[in-house]
């Protein structure tokens, strides 16, 4: 049988359309290979948010370069770097086979073949957002499913990309999701996570309000589902009817990703954020009174132009009020095509180093404080697999989305995958916790 191979780089957004595009693999007979170097078709879906994402991709498709001269491979790149580079790709690396963009995803198989019976490399890169799903030939995906809800955004903030790649926001039919959540119930899936670059305002482009909310309170409703996450979420979009859910959706996880880029009012204008320090604190004191052990997590990129030592100040501020359970930092770098990329008063980059360092440094004591904080308490995990490096040990997440080790000596099934169980926690680790069934051993 022949099979595929898929590299994934970026955002969630990617890996639901990387399971996808394995869900159409699968329907047309082909199996997934265990590497690289076995598979018959290779495809890398690619992200252009982060530095560099182009030489990345070069670098992954020149790796695949010599197995494609032993045997006949098809290789695509999509994405937003294929979205963006388009047939300039061609220029750096002829031998890629297809070039096609997020919203072609559906056209697979008519790329395929038209690749096979072409004998030249095939390129499709529409503009328009498209949610044409086949759910029905969705496989399963593991206990989590990603499930995109909408699509693109209409938010510039002045460092970002996703605008001019994804385009403007479109959101999905809730018909369509709903179809979609029972079927991946029906296949064993517990857990969904709603996709879209800012889920806060799902159906907002067809005059709905409060769209979400209603979206999650039917979702709620579908047997099976058991836990319900999404990301990610603009804080100026955060309404307090999305704040309250958390207080009355049970099955809601306790959890949420809102990335405030910066502390300082100052960068956040210069971000185009449009949402101020004491707006954002707000927001997090309003989510912590209606859900007391919400975890918050959040985004910052330090070193924008123009951040001082103020700036920086102001963000290790806000850092400390809200006392994020975890973060993901980076340096700014500019993105070409963003209003970004054309601000002076740029900060050096040893600047920009050391203070990454610090806010590192502070979020690694903060996590593992407050993963301290959990040791003997019982939390229910969905337990989403066994672990790979320790022997007689699954592997699942708290409410929280804190992954968790759990020692279960005496099971020997794999009947556990997919139960949601209560735990007792053991230890508080840097970044996961260690844990011991409640009920068993
Ligand atoms: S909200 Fe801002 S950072 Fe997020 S995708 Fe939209 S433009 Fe990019």
């Amino acid at each position: 049988m022949e099979s595929f191979y898929i590299e994934t780089y970026g955002c969630q957004m990617n890996e639901a359309d990387s399971e996808y595009m394995a869900s159409i693999l699968m329907s047309l007979g082909f199996e997934r290979a265990e590497n690289l170097n076995k598979a018959d078709i290779i495809l890398v879906n690619t992200c252009s948010i982060r530095e560099k994402a182009e030489k990345k991709v070069l670098s992954f498709v020149g790796r695949v370069r010599p197995f494609k001269e032993q045997k006949n491979i098809i290789l695509g790149v999509c994405g937003c770097v294929a979205k963006q580079e388009g047939e300039k790709l061609l220029g750096k690396a002829p031998y890629i086979d297809m070039i096609f963009g997020p919203y072609q995803i559906n056209k697979l198989p008519e790329l395929l073949s038209r690749v096979k019976s072409l004998k030249k490399p095939v390129i499709a890169l529409d503009d328009e957002a498209c949610f044409q799903r086949d759910v029905n030939a969705l496989v399963y995906p593991g206990v989590r499913a990603f499930i995109p809800i909408m699509q693109g955004c209409n938010n510039f903030c002045s460092y970002c990309i996703v605008p001019y790649v994804r385009g403007r926001e479109v959101s999905r039919e809730e018909e369509e999701i709903l179809y979609e959540v029972k079927r991946l119930a029906k296949l064993g899936v517990k857990e969904v996570m709603l996709l879209g670059q800012n889920v806060n305002s799902y159906a907002l482009d067809r005059g709905v309000k409060d769209g979400f909310v209603s979206l999650i309170e039917k979702v709620s409703k579908v047997e099976g589902i058991e836990r319900i996450r999404f990301t990610t979420s603009h804080p100026k979009d955060l309404t307090d009817s999305l704040i309250n859910a958390f207080g009355y959706i049970d099955k809601l996880c306790p959890h949420i990703h809102l990335p405030v880029q910066s502390g300082s009012n100052k960068v956040l204008s210069l971000m185009n954020r449009r949402y101020s320090r004491e707006e954002y604190l707000e927001k997090v004191y309003k989510l912590r009174k209606v859900c007391p052990e919400i975890s918050i997590t959040t985004d910052i990129i330090v070193g924008f132009p123009g951040e001082d030592d103020r700036d920086f100040e102001d963000t290790l501020d806000l850092y400390k009020q809200v006392n994020f359970d975890s973060a993901f930092s980076f340096k700014f770098s500019p993105r070409p095509g963003t209003k970004a990329s054309n601000m002076t008063n740029i900060v050096p980059e040893e600047i920009k180093q050391s203070r990454l360092e610090i806010l590192q440094e502070l979020q690694k004591s903060i996590t593992y404080d407050k993963n301290k904080m959990l040791e003997n308490k019982i939390l229910p995990v969905l337990i989403e697999s066994k672990s790979k490096k320790n022997e007689g040990e699954f592997v699942g997440r708290t409410p929280c989305f804190r992954v968790t080790n759990i020692i279960c000596n005496n099971v020997k099934s794999l009947d556990m995958i997919g139960q949601i169980v209560d735990v007792k926690i053991l230890k508080g680790l840097k970044n996961s916790l260690k844990a011991q069934l409640v009920n068993g051993d």
